[in-house]
């Protein structure tokens, strides 16, 4: 008897031993457009008290950076403690109050674990709110004011990111994504979970350096699938194979903050090794600097957009109205491309709306029934004025839609809340001319906000898309041109339409 309570006692030792690492996991994604005035307040984040189980079982199937974290740790050997992976549009600033109340849960949830090794957290890296320029430092500077100084903290920041010394200081490591549009999103968290097991199983530590050169890098120029920026971010990949290398990101920065730390940014982690670190840092943001000559923006206005559209001899065109980019923070209810496509008499045409009150107005009228009201420019000044739509109501749903291919940060479920579809004036019945009316902010990320609609965009002649980069994946293979507008508004890509008070000077691009 004796012997056997000796074995198992000397059995459960021995898994002690052996007891796998233990990981939370979580995300805080709010991508703040300081020229926005309308606040992110708490109302806006996406639920956070989902049961364990099936925030692992959904957070799986998608193509997110949390999803890559707990890919990874299956691959890596550790256990995983999900926490949280909240969102919210990017609109203006966060709240104090929407801050607080998300640090503060993000920490009792950390305290609240069982013996944590460390933690994998994605981080926007462009969050402001009323009292912090750099918010994504400050949360985990809390984190670590919790935590102590020693618990590994692993960061993952989207390629937006206006990335700050001190969230450098701060972390035991922190990469970013490589591509724009985002389709890593999943394989930087597969990346963080590799570096974080590597440092709980003592085999690295982690020395890492930031160098911003002096300039914005303007959206239009950060697909990092061509130059002038694709050649920089190959290097960073072409980097990673050396094995002192634990990561090189290079993010083009989100110009939409008026910050300190806005714009591109290099970050390396090596292996204990702080001068290479800095080395080939410096060396890369000198290849970024190098490209300034090629950022000349010289994008054609509405007018000459919608021209140009009509002309073409391939459709469908899709309008990229770069101006009111709800990816990047905007209302997502600007009338300037609509209002060209009336004067010029289009057609064949689809315009999306983010517009509660016309959408409601449409549930009210129902399926077939006319259809007359101002559509969008009301949610501020800066997106043209109202427009007269007239037409029918052609269809109305639900809102929601799926998307199983891998398109910009890898989300799988949409909601576009309540949803109407007009079909304006000047319709012919091959040919209409469609108005999509949401109810809540649709970033265009998938084709399939279409055809969840029964809309079939190959039979339409211009699309008219809200955004800049991150909508290429969808509309790529079903455009024959995509055209960039210089349109107006709160992400206008023409830096002169704002004023900038608070980023680093000098600043080319500005
Ligand atoms: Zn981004």
């Amino acid at each position: 008897m004796k012997c056997i309570a000796w074995l198992a006692l000397a059995a459960a030792l021995a898994s002690a031993d052996a007891r796998r690492p233990v990981i939370a996991i979580g995300g805080i994604n709010h991508e703040s457009n300081t020229f926005n005035p309308r606040k992110t307040r708490l109302a806006d984040f996406t639920p956070r008290n989902i049961a364990r189980e099936e925030f692992l079982r959904e957070t799986a199937k998608s193509n997110s950076t949390v999803s890559g974290f707990i890919a990874g740790a299956r691959e890596s050997g550790f256990d995983v403690h999900p926490l949280f992976d909240t969102e919210a549009p990017p609109l203006g600033p966060v709240t104090r109050d929407a801050f607080d109340t998300l640090t503060r849960e993000l920490i009792a949830g950390l305290k609240a674990a069982p013996k944590l090794d460390g933690l994998l957290l994605y981080l926007m890296g462009a969050m402001v709110t009323e009292d912090y320029p750099v918010a994504d430092a400050e949360v985990v500077r809390r984190v670590r004011a919790a935590m102590g100084d020693r618990f590994p903290i692993v960061v993952v920041h989207d390629y937006h990111a206006n990335v700050s010394e001190e969230i450098v200081q701060l972390t035991t490591a922190l990469l970013t994504y490589k591509e724009c549009p985002h389709l890593d999103s999943k394989q930087r968290g597969v990346q963080a979970a590799r570096i974080i097991a590597g440092i709980v199983s003592g085999k690295w530590k982690p020395a890492q350096a930031l160098v911003k050169p002096p300039m914005m890098y303007n959206l239009v120029f950060q697909n990092t699938f061509r130059p002038p920026f694709g050649p920089v971010t190959e290097e960073s990949r072409r980097l990673e194979k050396n094995p002192k290398i634990l990561a090189a990101s290079v993010p083009g920065g989100y110009q939409y903050g008026d910050v300190p730390t806005m714009g591109p940014s290099v970050v390396v982690v090596t292996d204990n090794d702080p001068g290479l670190a800095k080395r080939e840092a410096q060396r890369l943001s000198d290849m970024l600097w190098a490209t300034r000559d090629k950022l000349v923006l010289n994008l054609p206005d509405p007018a000459k957009a919608v021209a140009q559209a009509m002309a073409g001899g391939k459709f469908p065109v899709a309008l990229f109205d770069t101006g009111d980019n709800i990816g990047g923070g905007s209302s997502g209810d600007s009338t300037f491309i609509l209002a060209e496509l009336l004067r010029q008499k289009a057609s064949g045409w689809f315009v999306p709306f983010t517009e509660p009150e016309a959408a409601a107005a449409a549930f009210r009228a129902g399926v077939g029934q006319p259809f007359d009201q101002l559509v969008g420019g009301k949610a501020d000044k800066l997106h043209g004025a109202p427009v007269r739509v007239r037409g029918r109501v052609r269809s109305l749903h639900l809102g929601t839609y799926f998307e199983t291919e891998v398109r910009h940060a890898g989300r799988r479920y949409f909601d576009m809340g309540l949803t109407a579809i007009i079909e304006a004036e000047g319709s012919a019945p091959d040919l209409p001319n469609l108005v999509m009316l949401t109810t809540k902010p649709a970033i265009p990320l998938s084709i399939h906000q279409l055809t969840s609609c029964g809309i079939y965009p190959e039979r339409l002649k211009i699309l008219v898309v809200k955004g800049t980069i991150a909508p290429r994946p969808a509309y790529e293979p079903v455009a024959a041109l995509i055209i960039e507008v210089d349109s107006p508004g709160v992400t206008a890509v023409n830096p002169k339409r704002f004023v900038y008070k608070n980023v680093r000077r000098p600043m080319f691009g500005l």
